[in-house]
């Protein structure tokens, strides 16, 4: 049996059946820098998907920011210290006022959890909206939102709206009549919570639409839905779990590319390279409003070590120009894919921004069906060349490239010569 074989053994025995791993033949990984990982057999990988080591793999300043801080002091969060609050500080520095209060939690999930608590805490309602392709965690209540891996019970509080997909317009028209089109399918759900006894709590949306295929929208896309969800009550809240801290290279937070404000952020993965280190960020009306009815505890939510490296992996984000490194590369890079589509008919659409980007593969331009099994293929084949990245999208058809932020214009080259490679070598299937 194969080290690999024994390991994948190993999982299914101590942590149960279906956890999940990526790649026909999954990777090993022992150690990682910058943009590079190693496998057990010290084998090197490009690191084109995590978007969790986000300045880098084991940047040697927050590692540093750790190691000082628990050599120091760690302990739960109701003694007095000032690492949560500098943190808060700087972190909600990046924010449009009145988004100027935070929660610091361990994960997404708890962060979108205490979200939805907050609108209901400000608005008196129970009824979300969310999209019907995205993910915002696993708690009992934020499962609730997932329909790609939906919840045994079905709450009837949610109800789901298509997720915009700029490729495939909902009405067949992009623009304005698609932000339209989008308005009303809001409005139809704030109708069907309504027949089911829920008024409006909340709009939960990545603004970025990152688990939906990142769809390439218009700023003010979400104006006309935005207005429809505030006309009935509702608040937004944006799940900046995916494209905030600068990735997007043109604006540090998705709401503001996307050209809003909302009520309630939450956040997560890239919050502290890797540390366990999620947040929301609101208002100070709408945290008075959470905080009066429900005394909130987090154990480790905002400890010391947290913060501390929560704080390092922010200041490297503005300290080393990273969003800006993110713009220009991802230009390029974006750039090379749609060289690659001259002589690749299966590139159907280029989208993303910043060093969030990908390419949705087709059996034919004409009908724009998604190359589905073909896309997965790729992936692995890419794995096999030594460039990890992942598909995902509506159709699970757009490959997803979101690597650390120091990416550079070498590693894309070498990411789209390999991919050029797969692309030849793969006979495309659907
Ligand atoms: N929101 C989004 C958009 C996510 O992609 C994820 C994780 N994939 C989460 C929330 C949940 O975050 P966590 O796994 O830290 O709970």
């Amino acid at each position: 049996m194969t080290a690999t074989q024994t390991l994948v053994d190993r999982r299914a025995k101590l942590l149960g059946p279906n956890v999940s791993t990526f790649y026909d033949d999954p990777v090993h990984i022992v150690r990682g820098e910058g943009v590079w990982v190693w496998d057990a057999d010290g084998r090197q990988y490009l690191d084109c998907y995590n978007n969790v080591p986000h300045v880098g793999h084991c940047h040697p300043k927050v590692v540093e920011a750790i190691c000082k801080q628990a050599s120091t002091l760690n302990t739960h969060t109701r003694y007095l210290h000032e690492g949560i609050l500098d943190y808060v500080e700087d972190l909600t520095d990046t924010f449009d006022d009145p988004l100027n209060t935070a929660i610091m939690t361990c994960t997404g999930s708890e962060a979108n959890d205490i979200a939805l608590r907050m609108a209901q805490g400000i608005t008196g309602n129970t009824g979300v909206i969310a999209t019907d392709h995205t993910y915002h965690g696993n708690t009992m209540a934020v499962s609730q939102l997932s329909c790609t891996n939906p919840p045994p019970d079905r709450w009837n509080n949610v109800a789901f709206v298509p997720a915009p997909d700029s490729y495939r317009p909902l009405g067949g028209e992009g623009g304005q009549a698609h932000a339209q089109a989008f308005a009303a399918e809001i409005e139809r759900a704030i109708a069907e919570l309504q027949e089911r006894g829920h008024q409006l709590s909340a709009l939960i949306i990545c603004p970025y639409f990152a688990n939906e295929g990142f769809p390439t929208l218009e700023k003010g896309f979400l104006r006309p839905a935005i207005d429809a969800v505030r006309k009935a009550g509702g608040i937004i809240i944006a799940d900046e779990v995916q494209p905030g801290f600068g990735r997007l290279g043109t604006d540090f937070w998705g709401h503001q590319k996307a050209g809003f404000l909302p009520d309630v952020v939450a956040l997560g993965k890239p919050m502290a390279n890797g540390h366990p280190v999620g947040g929301v960020v609101t208002s100070p009306e709408i945290m008075a409003a959470f905080r009066k009815n429900f005394r909130y505890f987090n154990t480790f939510g905002g400890n010391p070590v947290s913060a501390a490296a929560a704080r390092a992996t922010l200041r490297i984000v503005h300290d080393e120009g990273l969003m800006e490194n993110a713009r220009a590369v991802g230009d390029y890079a974006r750039d090379g894919l749609r060289k690659l589509a001259e002589t690749h008919s299966c590139i159907g659409d280029v989208r993303g921004s910043g060093l969030f980007f990908g390419a949705e593969l087709v059996l034919d331009r004409e009908s724009r069906a998604p190359a589905t099994a073909f896309t997965k293929q790729i992936a692995n084949a890419m794995r096999r060349k030594g460039v990890l990245l992942n598909f995902l999208g509506i159709h699970y058809n757009a490959l997803k490239i979101r690597p650390p932020l120091p990416f550079s214009r070498e590693n894309a080259d070498l990411m789209l010569e390999r991919l050029d490679e797969a692309l030849t070598e793969t006979p495309l299937a659907p």
